[in-house]
């Protein structure tokens, strides 16, 4: 059994993903693994990439490690149906079982800022940390016989050989909608905070209280009025609302520039 951090400070960092705005494009997961294949937890293996098949020199076809993975669901029924681009990665929970399961301590959350790790030097590949975690986020890297996970960059972040701007996970720096955010959930001043108040973020499954410090912001209701979008008014209906010349005589802005023109 491996402890939790006795003496974690307030930080909590972590991702905010906006499911309105993801357009399922798999960038992020893209991205991630190309940071990460050449980063601290190199390399993400990728076995039989393109098989087709079920059973491939005695393996199973197509496989591979991705931290981050993309699921797209419908959601809704009639006028309120919906496409959801769900991303999917680890969580970074603040009372995690994938670590107090493990039997030898190379899963572990970092008191300094709540980052959940694996140490490969110490894991013996049991996979207990991939029962325990409810999300489905940890990947069995086949090919080195241990676990890996999502580490939110934990060595780009840190990296004071990059533009401040730079230090962010590489999900977050390529994402091309502007879906994800990373920031410190500890702090209730700091942007990714504000954001979930504001949009009612809200974290996956709290039944099972591994409490995550991830969140995802709900899709925004769907939009069917043109006055929702902040259309203009179609000018069918202006003319119903201004029908007399007298009336837009002394209109200023578009619908004097309107007059004017019509009037000629
Ligand atoms: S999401 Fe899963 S792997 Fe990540 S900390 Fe939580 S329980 Fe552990
Ligand atoms: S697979 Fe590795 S990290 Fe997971 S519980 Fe076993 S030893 Fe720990």
């Amino acid at each position: 059994m491996t402890s939790l951090p006795a003496t974690a400070t307030s930080k909590k960092l972590g991702l905010v993903i906006d499911l309105d705005i993801c357009v399922g494009c798999h960038a992020c997961a893209v991205n991630c693994k190309e940071w990460n294949t050449g980063g601290h937890s190199a390399p993400l293996t990728d076995w039989n990439a393109y098989s087709a098949d079920e059973e491939e020199d005695g393996d199973e076809g197509a496989w591979g490690v991705w931290f981050n993975r993309i699921h797209t669901f419908e959601a809704g029924e009639g006028e309120d149906a919906r496409t959801v681009h769900f991303p999917r990665s680890c969580l970074h929970c603040e009372t995690p079982d994938c670590v107090t399961v493990c039997p030898t301590g190379a899963s572990y959350k970092r008191a300094e800022d709540g980052i959940v790790l694996v140490n490969a030097d110490l894991c013996i590949g049991c996979k207990l940390c991939s029962w325990a975690c409810p999300y489905g986020a940890r990947e069995y890297d086949k090919t080195e016989g241990v676990m890996k996970k999502c580490t939110l960059c934990v060595d780009k972040i840190y990296n004071e050989n990059l533009e401040e701007r730079d230090r962010v996970p590489a999900c977050v720096s390529t994402c091309p909608a502007g879906a994800r955010h990373y920031g410190d959930l500890g702090d209730p001043g700091s942007d990714v905070s504000k954001l979930v108040a504001e949009r009612g973020g809200y974290e996956l499954m709290p039944e099972m209280g591994y409490k995550p410090v991830n969140r995802y912001l709900p899709p925004r209701p769907r939009r069917t009025e043109a006055a929702d979008i902040g259309a203009p008014e179609r000018l069918a209906d202006l003319a119903v609302k201004v029908p007399a010349a007298e009336a837009t005589e002394n209109a200023k802005g578009v619908l004097g520039w309107l007059d004017q023109m019509l009037s000629r």
